[in-house]
Order: C-alpha cells, then structure tokens, then sequence
C-alpha cells in the first residue's frame, strides 16, 4: 500500500499545525459570494485546536491505519454510528488487511462480514472499490481525487474524505455533522437541508483553509465537533469552541422552520425484513432453503418484497430448487 502521509485526524498527536491563513477563503469567502454572515469568520482556527485536545482515539485515525484503513472505515461510518462501527472494522482489517485481500474473496464473505451494520449494499461496494483498486492501482489506494471518484462505489463524499483523511489533501468533506455545524455556525439555521446543496458545497469551499495540511485537519475537526458537540439532537454550546460567533446562537437559536426533516423509522419497514433474511443467510456457510427464510417475517408479501429486492440488489443469489445464498461472484 502506498504509504499515506500521516492521517491528519489524528488529533492529540497530530503535530503542530501550521498557522491558519488569515487572509485566506476561511476569512475571505464569506458574505455575499457564499451566504455566510461576517459573524461566521474564522472558524477554523478554533475548532481545529480544540479537535487537538478533544479528539476521540479511534484505530482509523493512527497512522498504522494507513489509506485503506480509513477508506473502510469511511465506508462503514457513513450510516452507522462509531460504537457499532468498532468491532466489525477491527475485524474487518484483521482478516482483508489489504484491499487485494478483500478482492480474493467472494462478495458474499463481504456481506457476511458486514453483520448488522445495515446497509449491507456498502459491504458489496467496499468490496467492488477493493477489487478496482488492486486491478487497476497494483493494491495501493490512489490518493489522486479523479482516481479515487473512478472507483466503483465511491461517491464525491467518499473520495474527498480519503483524500483528506488519509493523504491530507485539501478538499471540502460534507458529511451530516459538517453540514449541521455550518448551517447553525454559518448559515444560522438550525439544521442543513434534507439532501446536500450546491450553496452548501459553494459555503464549505469557501470556507476552506489555503494551507492544505491545515484543510485536512480542519476537515476532521469540523467533523468532530458534529459528533460530539453540535450534535442534533442536544447542541453543547457551552463547550463549544466557537460559541462567541456562531450564528445560529447569536441569532437565538431560531427554530427550524425549513421541510420536515426525513425520518429514521426502522421498525416494520422492508429494511427489518431484509436485515432478517440476511442475518439468516450470514449464520449459515452455504445455501439456505426458502422456508429457513420463511420464518423472519410473518407478512408474506412484504418478505417476499425484500427478499427480491435483495436478489435486485446483488446482495443474495437464488439457486435451483428454492435455494439461496450471499453471492459468490
Ligand atoms: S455554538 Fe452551539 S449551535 Fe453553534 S456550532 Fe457550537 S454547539 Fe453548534
């Protein structure tokens, strides 16, 4: 694997950053061109040193992680909190400590590895991006942006965050705790639209700082303060770095009045059912017969619903005789 410099979100051991522009994009790119009110420059100064103190020790974050180490984690992280995240990815690295580990295998042993992490489509994802990059990169991943959004799988997201994470590329990495602490920082709403924006995209740009090692650790840091300080469901104000000029709060915290905020309802939806019927097939080393399935749901026609959704999306394959099983290839 090509040797990452060293991760930038390594936090308390990170060392010392360079000195924040003060005339760059984080001070100039803000007002009329971007949206954001004068009272949300500068931010990064401030959040990235608190992330030096406050940052969680998390294995993707040391250097022995290397680019493939936050590139499944970043997969894994995108949907699924940190705490459930933890063991599947130690294990994960344990057994495919290389991307052409992964690839050796049959994108079903990804799936079953992939437990209950949900959103199991990621696990045949990783492992497509796996196979791509040992076909076509000789097992390194690349830390070129253009090559990293020519995988398969990976997404603008994703590539941004492994080529800041892993590389300490300068690139604006919006996921939902960056969006949120910019819309109440900056924007002075209380939450960020359903779907990310062009405007949001335009905001986090500006917002980057010039220096790129200082990008990437702002990055991780404006991340950071999401998850555990401005978080959305009890924003910590009063140990929040840049509380004496976030907008939301300046402005009284006004509250949300934008489109309903999507749901995370689980309970009863066909995403239970297909959670069930994998499970049945991750226990089970080989083919399981229709009435094994039969037994997750009492509804059939909704089980019957998922468990083609499942054969659509590649997730299981069907046999003769009313057998299935996690995919082979
Ligand atoms: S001051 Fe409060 S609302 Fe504003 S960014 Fe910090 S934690 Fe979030």
């Amino acid at each position: 694997m090509t040797a990452p410099t060293k991760p930038p979100h390594n936090g308390p051991s990170d060392p010392a950053r360079t000195a924040a522009s003060p005339g760059g994009p984080g001070t100039s790119g803000t007002g009329a061109d971007t949206g954001a009110p004068a009272s949300g420059v500068p931010l990064h100064a401030p959040v990235v040193d608190w992330f030096a103190e406050h940052a969680r020790d998390l294995p993707w974050r040391r250097p022995e992680a290397g680019a493939w180490g936050v590139m499944v984690s970043e997969f894994m992280l995108q949907q699924t909190p940190v705490s459930r995240v933890l063991p599947v990815y130690e294990q994960w690295l344990a057994r495919w400590p290389r991307p052409a580990d992964l690839a050796a295998e049959a994108p079903g042993e990804a799936v079953r590895a992939w437990g209950r992490l949900g959103y199991p489509r990621r696990a045949l994802r990783l492992h497509g991006a796996a196979a791509a990059i040992t076909e076509r990169h000789g097992g390194d991943v690349p830390s070129d942006h253009a090559q990293l959004l020519a995988l398969p799988g990976i997404g603008e997201y994703t590539a941004a965050a492994v080529a800041s994470f892993a590389y300490g590329q300068r690139h604006a990495v919006l996921d939902t705790n960056v969006r949120r602490v910019l819309a109440r920082a900056v924007t002075g709403v209380q939450y960020p639209p359903n779907a990310t924006t062009a405007a949001e995209r335009k905001l986090a740009r500006a917002l980057l700082p010039d220096d790129e090692a200082e990008a990437a650790r702002w990055a991780a840091a404006s991340m950071e303060l999401g998850a555990l300080v401005c978080t959305a469901k009890n924003e910590s104000c009063h140990r929040c770095p840049i509380a004496g000029r976030c907008a939301w709060r300046l402005a009284g915290k006004p509250a949300h009045d934008g489109p309903p905020r999507r749901g995370q309802t689980y309970a009863g939806t066909d995403r239970q059912v297909r959670g069930r019927l994998l499970a049945v097939l991750r226990e089970q080393p080989g083919p399981v017969p229709q009435a094994a399935l039969d037994q997750v749901w009492h509804e059939p026609v909704q089980r019957a619903r998922a468990l083609d959704g499942l054969v659509a999306d590649g997730l299981v394959e069907p046999l003769a005789d009313g057998l299935y099983r996690l995919p082979l290839g």
